[in-house]
């Protein structure tokens, strides 16, 4: 992990911020230099375009009034740089003066549309059928275009040097599949689309928020200045310890040490990992720090070196009430006594709903009283099913795979329901048990050497914490 600072913390902070805010519009120099093969006579000319200002508007997934989004989709653009390889001119001087005018790279920026096809973009931004079906086959050896989504910006130059049929030839498609990474197919001396990779290194600064918690968590560490994005996941990570609903009281505090990712001009990329967090609820502090095993695996460690990972969450959802215990009771719509073999939380229509452990979508679907629902296989033991919901988030079907702590649907009243709640069901080899009483086998402990790295690497964390300002502080003091 670096600890870089790239940028000075006014300009850090401002950008940090904007992010959050969701600022709509980022604007974006493109700079390119561009590889010029003229008129296909082996006379290779470095030229370069034009600088061209664009705005790209930064999307996000709407997930109903609630404001909790588990990974605002933001889509970043980047600079495309149709690099140029160094290339000798080791050409007579007399041969460049004859060419009168310098030929010019053509850029066209294009973006794929729902339904698009790639071909048919390229057809359209002005490419002739066969060389975009070249460029397309070379594509196809690092990326599959099949994975291009609408909403994907394309580069592409265009050479009026080396025209077909009166029409300048496509030399380069780029794209950013992501923020890390750059897809180049360009044409080489020999006259054939070559593909490549090309990964942007991101460097990582870290941001620190705090507070202290007068309602939720969640509200807490919003009015704080942190995103929703590192919100969420701070959420999950303490979701095996901590009830939100009942082990938290006015008063208690935390605090984050967060990371945001900026590309190589300093713009802001994406957030990366929490490295430390700390919950002071119940009269006790609950720390937390990050660290990767030897074995590769990444997880969240108390002091002692416990991870506080359990196989299943206890609460599956955040800022609920919980409106009704597993047992006995009075049916609230049939009227008569009745076995309620779930819990009830009560949340505003569209709270998100997370997977409370690794495992399968069994059932996406209606399924009678339980109006929309979901059921999770986790192992061969244990399975969770959530009941009343508005809807699922989209990609959750059936066979699914899905992540502890992942959003999977949003709260609803559907089916047999007098208002919006989520009905949550542990089953332990088929059999609903109380979640409640949920008795988990505790996370790994570390030993030994990994112990001792762990202790040198928390140390380090703290050290960092100390030196990092809050972003609340330096926001008001903006
Ligand atoms: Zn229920």
């Amino acid at each position: 992990m670096r600890f870089v600072r790239n940028v000075g913390w006014p300009e850090s902070l401002k950008r940090l911020i904007a992010a959050a805010n969701r600022r709509p519009f980022r604007r974006r120099k493109i700079a390119a230099a561009a590889l010029g093969i003229a008129g296909g006579a082996a006379i290779a000319v470095a030229i370069v375009v034009k600088p061209a200002g664009f705005e790209t508007q930064e999307t996000q997934e709407t997930v109903a009034p609630w404001d909790l989004l588990p990974a605002a989709k933001t889509r970043h653009a980047t600079q495309h740089t149709a690099e140029a390889p160094a290339k000798s001119l080791a050409l007579p001087l007399t041969r460049i003066s004859v060419q009168t005018a310098p030929p010019t790279i053509i850029e066209r920026h294009v973006e794929i549309a729902p339904g698009d096809t790639l071909m048919a973009v390229m057809l359209r931004s002005g490419s002739d059928r066969s060389t975009a079906h070249a460029a397309i086959v070379a594509l196809t050896k690092s990326y599959d275009p099949r994975r291009l989504r609408p909403g994907q910006e394309l580069t592409l130059l265009f050479d009026p040097m080396a025209a077909r049929d009166g029409d300048p030839a496509l030399i380069q498609l780029a794209f950013a599949p992501s923020v890390e990474q750059e897809i180049h197919v360009s044409l080489n001396d020999a006259g054939r689309f070559i593909s490549k990779t090309i990964d942007k290194p991101l460097e990582t600064s870290l941001h620190r928020a705090e507070g202290s918690i007068d309602d939720s968590l969640y509200l807490a560490a919003k009015r704080s200045g942190m995103p929703a994005r590192m919100i969420v996941e701070l959420i999950r990570i303490y979701s095996f310890d901590v009830d939100f609903q009942r082990d938290i009281q006015r008063g208690d505090r935390f605090e984050v040490l967060f990371e945001a990712l900026y590309d190589e001009r300093g713009e802001f990329a994406k957030y990366g990992d929490i490295q430390y967090a700390m919950l002071h609820v119940r009269k006790t502090d609950l720390p937390l720090y990050r660290f990767a095993m030897k074995d590769g695996e990444v997880d969240y460690f108390n002091n002692g070196g416990h991870s506080v990972r359990k196989a299943l969450m206890k609460t599956p959802i955040d800022g609920a009430r919980l409106t009704s215990r597993f047992g006995r009771r009075r049916h609230p719509i049939l009227g008569y006594r009745k076995m309620h073999r779930g819990i009830d939380f009560g949340a505003p229509r569209g709270t998100p709903i997370m997977a409370a452990g690794n495992g399968v979508v069994e059932v996406a679907g209606w399924n009678g009283g339980y109006g929309r629902y979901l059921r999770i296989r986790h192992n061969g033991r244990y399975k969770t099913a959530y009941g009343h919901l508005s809807k699922f988030r989209r990609g959750i079907r059936k066979g699914k795979r899905v992540k502890q702590g992942q959003i999977v649907a949003y709260v609803g009243s559907t089916g047999r329901s007098t208002g919006p709640h989520l009905h949550y069901e542990v089953l332990v080899n088929n059999k609903r048990i109380n979640p409640l009483r949920l008795k988990l086998p505790t996370g790994r402990k570390l030993k030994g050497r990994e112990l001792a790295r762990f202790q040198e690497v928390r140390g380090v964390t703290e050290k960092k914490f100390a030196a990092t300002p809050a972003i609340t502080r330096l926001a008001e003091s903006r």
